[in-house]
């Protein structure tokens, strides 16, 4: 079945003005202004009210979160205290309740245009041991690309950590899941829809030990490392007390400084420092609204991509953003970094880094591009809204005129959103399960 998008207004690929051809789950061929397809087409989708960019890729989420928006007792709080107040609702997290709140995070995220998003889910309460295989369940359904990363939390308040006992758990059990989750469900393989990465939740709520232990098993896996580090002064203070160095410090002790490593947010750090995660090949995972909400900092992101830093973009998760819609993060990302690093940014940057920027952190090469041999993972866009009348470049409007629904979504050739809608997602159902599980997890 070969299908082609064909003449669209606008396309993010070189040499691509008459379009793409898909086959199966990939892109077969390009085509250049005047040309037309090579071979026979089955289908043909008119693009010429369409703007056509490779899905986006978000690096960094917690699905969970999605359960406490907005939520009035951590409103106007620095990640700290943030955190603290959070920790005890998200401790009653359920089996039905993060399968709920993981498919409304995927389904957010694919209506904005996301085709691959990576979860970093590291709340595992009594009973909800199995959270890395519910969110497999809910990825399947959801056809979205996935990175499921096992997180994991084992320094609690009485040990010096900042998270309370009851939402930590101890080095055994987490390394044997890890063990067991990537055994299980990690694809290797070209086009892989489900990966598992291993992902200590931060310096203040994890031991030394599991980030040292946990970097042998992802070597002996092959599977990528993820945490949160340098996303605030008070993180830098507390490594200083608690393990007599600064963060980057840290992460080279635990044998974490390489190229399959990638880290959420990457604010706070020294020149020295950055040339250091630049020459490892570190990447980074840029929340741009999470960063402002909470107060954490700015991101360097041209001084991380000039030292030699993968640079991508990620929504964070929904209790400090709070939406998970991506395209709007590329606006937000494109504000914040015009404002800070002026002319050196503009919607070219940003559209390379929530895609390109984003597989390249993920440590994928089959996505992220529209070219010959990667996966037909496309997002379309109409811009037919109020906030695009009167836009010249389609593709700038996408960003600056701020696009916010995806008109079409296609994952590994599928199409998963068609006319803004989800295809096969009953939306309703899901909204009043999550108002259910809203509900019972913050009482109110
Ligand atoms: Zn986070």
């Amino acid at each position: 079945m070969k299908t082609w998008i064909k003449n669209p207004k606008a396309i993010l690929a070189d040499n691509a003005e008459n379009g793409i051809v898909i086959e199966n789950d990939k892109i077969i061929e390009l085509i250049a202004k005047g040309q037309a397809p090579s071979s026979i087409i089955d289908k043909t989708i008119d693009a010429s009210e369409l703007v056509v960019i490779p899905g986006l890729v978000s690096t960094h989420h917690h699905y969970y979160q999605t359960l406490t928006r907005a939520y009035r007792d951590s409103l106007d709080k620095e990640l700290f205290a943030w955190l603290t107040t959070l920790y005890d609702v998200w401790a009653n997290l359920t089996a039905e309740s993060l399968y709920i709140s993981s498919k409304t995070a995927m389904a957010e995220l694919l209506l904005s245009g996301c085709t691959t998003s990576a979860d970093h889910h590291y709340v595992f309460p009594r009973g909800l041991e199995n959270a890395t295989d519910i969110q497999v369940i809910a990825a399947k359904e959801m056809g979205i690309r996935s990175i499921l990363t096992r997180g994991s939390m084992n320094l609690s308040k009485k040990d010096g950590g900042l998270p309370p006992d009851c939402v930590v758990q101890s080095e055994d059990d987490i390394l044997a899941d890890c063990e067991r989750v990537i055994n299980q469900y990690h694809e290797a393989h070209e086009g892989a829809m489900i990966q598992i990465a291993l992902a200590p939740c931060s310096p203040f709520s994890v031991t030394k030990s599991i980030m040292e232990k946990t970097a042998v098993l992802a070597k002996k896996h092959n599977v990528m490392l993820h945490t949160h580090l340098s996303e605030t002064e008070d993180e830098n203070t507390f490594c200083e007390k608690m393990f007599g160095c600064r963060p980057i410090d840290y992460l080279d002790q635990v044998g974490w400084l390489n190229n399959k490593t990638w880290l959420a947010h990457a604010i706070h750090y020294t020149n020295e420092e950055l040339a250091r995660l630049g020459k490892a090949g570190v990447g980074m995972s840029h929340c741009a609204s999470s960063n402002m909400i909470l107060s954490s900092g700015v991101f360097r992101s041209i001084a991380a991509e000039q030292a030699g830093c993968k640079v991508s973009l990620a929504v964070d998760g929904s209790a400090s953003n709070d939406h998970s819609n991506m395209m709007l993060e590329l606006r937000q990302a494109f504000l914040l970094q015009r404002l800070h690093n002026s002319s050196a940014i503009s919607h070219k940057n940003i559209l390379r880094w929530g895609t390109l920027g984003g597989a390249q952190t993920l440590g994928r090469n089959d996505i992220g591009e529209l070219k010959v041999g990667k996966q037909a993972d496309i997002a379309m866009y109409k811009l037919d809204e109020i906030q695009f009348w009167g836009a010249d470049d389609p593709l700038a409007a996408l960003v600056i005129c701020g696009a916010t629904r995806a008109d079409k979504v296609m994952v590994a050739g599928k199409m998963k959103v068609e006319g803004g809608i989800l295809v096969d997602v009953d939306m309703e159902q899901l909204r009043k399960d999550h108002r259910t599980a809203q509900r019972a997890l913050i009482g109110r």
